[in-house]
């Protein structure tokens, strides 16, 4: 059985010192194998972004995307390979903006893939502008008179969506982080992890010490209840949209791949790699 150390690769990552992003690259291949995947079991997808960069770093099978485009293209990876594990990841930006038509219809298509967002609450790569999780009043060189725009609810959204699997964590949190993310590859169905990034460099609002000042664990509510709907939407409003652990679950729903007939059970990656046009044609 794989180590986490084999999920790591020889690529130094290149993201500031400090960066949020590390301990979700950690995190990532602490799960991966603590869930018992060997690296050739697992693609990592990604965007664009600081974020972008993780396919790069991790000894598995990767694709680094264009802007926006994770969704689609870690759904086409699924649909081609079922037996992969398939880890999309990207930022605020790449999801919450440019991406968020995907985001909506990959959560509620229901595809058997685990979303990781490293929400950074700004534009990292580009040198900091607000992005749609900036909060009002946020001034960057793009509103320099501060945000008139109202934050995204990521979370809302999701469970608005449809989503069968909810969960929000911060990088500093390593534990609480890969045990969410074992929990979304196992989770039959699609799972969003939205995890509070920090940019060291461009986000001097949004530290380590405020999201540590504002952020509200789900362990302080033992008796939560994560398959309650009703009460996941109450818990993120009222928090803010800072709530952290695993928010909602539904594990009656089934996974796309469990609703086509005949997919998961008689498909091409069961079959030799080399199809003939005659074998084609009765697939
Ligand atoms: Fe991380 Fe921000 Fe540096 Fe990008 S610019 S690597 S998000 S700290
Ligand atoms: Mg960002």
């Amino acid at each position: 059985m794989a180590t986490f150390k084999e999920f790591r690769n020889n690529v130094k990552p290149n993201w500031c010192p400090g960066c949020g992003d590390f301990s979700i690259q950690a995190a990532i291949q602490r799960a991966a194998a603590n869930v018992g995947l060997e690296p050739e079991q697992l693609a990592v997808i990604s965007g664009i972004g600081c974020s972008g960069r993780i396919s790069g770093y991790i000894n598995a099978y990767g694709f680094h995307g264009i802007h926006g485009r994770v969704l689609p293209i870690a759904q086409g990876v699924k649909l081609a390979n079922r037996e992969l594990t398939v880890i999309a990841s990207g930022g605020d930006g790449d999801g919450f903006a440019i991406g968020m038509g995907h985001t909506v219809h990959a959560i509620r298509r229901n595809l058997n893939v685990t979303y990781i967002v490293m929400d950074n609450q700004i534009y990292g790569l580009t040198k900091g502008q607000t992005s749609p999780r900036s909060a009002e009043g946020f001034k960057t060189k793009s509103t320099p008179e501060g945000s008139i725009e109202s934050t995204l609810s990521p979370l809302e959204i999701a469970m608005s969506a449809g989503a069968t699997f909810v969960a929000q964590s911060f990088s500093s949190d390593l534990k609480q982080l890969t045990s969410l993310i074992e929990q979304g590859i196992k989770h039959e169905g699609f799972s969003l992890i939205n995890v509070f990034s920090p940019c060291v460099t461009f986000n001097k609002i949004n530290t380590y010490d405020w999201f540590k000042e504002n952020i509200v664990s789900l362990e302080q509510f033992p008796e939560y209840d994560p398959s309650n709907r009703v009460l996941a939407m109450n818990k993120i409003m009222e928090t803010n949209g800072m709530l952290t652990g695993l928010i909602y679950q539904n594990t009656t729903r089934k996974s796309y791949e469990d609703l086509v007939t005949g997919f998961k059970h008689e498909g091409l990656a069961k079959q030799d790699m080399m199809i003939t046009p005659e074998e084609f044609d009765k697939l």
